[in-house]
């Protein structure tokens, strides 16, 4: 069993967050400290800590964290001019929360490469 995290608690609707989309499966809330004029973390509910732990059985649910994040990028309005989607794991990926989930960052033009 996955180590509860405050994600866990958002996906359960134990602490409030600022919800854009959810579905059985997904839950996407803003982020609390935005890297962009849009930041948006996408979430299953099913406790995943990261994507080392992800098995074959996880493959359609990470593939609906992907078509989550379309789906708020076109929802919010910024799906043509564009935006990044990003899955950072474990200490040098910069992950901080143990519950998987991916950036959905836009608004703005973002640099590449990344820091
Ligand atoms: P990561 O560093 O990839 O694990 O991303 C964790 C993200 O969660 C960071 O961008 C934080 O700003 C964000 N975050 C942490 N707690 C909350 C919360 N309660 N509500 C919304 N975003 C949060």
């Amino acid at each position: 069993m996955a180590e509860d995290t405050i994600f866990g608690k958002i996906a359960r609707g134990e602490i409030p967050a600022d919800i854009v989309y959810e579905d059985d499966d997904v839950v996407a809330f803003r982020d609390l400290h935005p890297q962009a004029p849009t930041h948006v973390l996408v979430i299953p509910r099913k406790p995943i800590p990261t994507l080392n732990h992800a098995v074959v059985e996880d493959a359609a649910l990470i593939g609906r964290l992907f078509l989550a994040a379309a789906k708020v990028a076109e929802q919010l309005g910024f799906a043509e001019d564009g935006y990044r989607t990003v899955i950072n794991c474990n200490a040098d990926g910069g992950q901080t929360v143990f519950h998987l989930h991916v950036h959905l960052l836009g608004g703005r033009p973002l640099q590449w490469p990344p820091g």
